[in-house]
């Protein structure tokens, strides 16, 4: 699956964001190894900082479902990551990450160009 097609993806589920506060609806689609795809949307709450992101939700789905560290392979977001999105996307070494830049373009990167240097919890 492309970085476009899970783009699409990512954006037919926003819909179903629950954004009541900022109206800021937000999809992802993660899709694993063996062709499993998840998709996630942000869910906000009252109390703002209980919200969680759509990747968050996405890789939430998957591990739900058995998924590991290393078995997704690729994600697609209707936004740019946000700082903690890109730890867990790092965490769970997805090989490519596709969303639209602030120009409309649509971008690939490895969680490691969108993080570098980051951080780990010391063995
Ligand atoms: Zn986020």
């Amino acid at each position: 699956m492309t970085g476009e097609e899970l783009v699409a993806r990512a954006r037919a589920v926003a819909a179903n964001a629950y954004a009541p506060y900022s109206n800021y609806f937000v999809g992802a689609a993660v899709v694993a190894r063996d062709g499993r795809v998840f998709e996630g949307v942000n869910v906000e709450n009252a109390a703002y900082p209980l919200g969680i992101c759509a990747e968050k939700a996405a890789i939430s789905c998957a591990v739900t479902d058995g998924c590991k560290p290393g078995d997704l392979e690729a994600i697609g977001i209707t936004a740019s990551p946000c700082g903690g999105c890109r730890q867990w996307l790092w965490e769970f070494r997805i090989d490519r990450v596709t969303f639209p830049n602030s120009a409309g373009e649509i971008v690939t990167y490895t969680p490691a160009e969108l993080l570098p240097e980051a951080w780990e919890l010391p063995e």
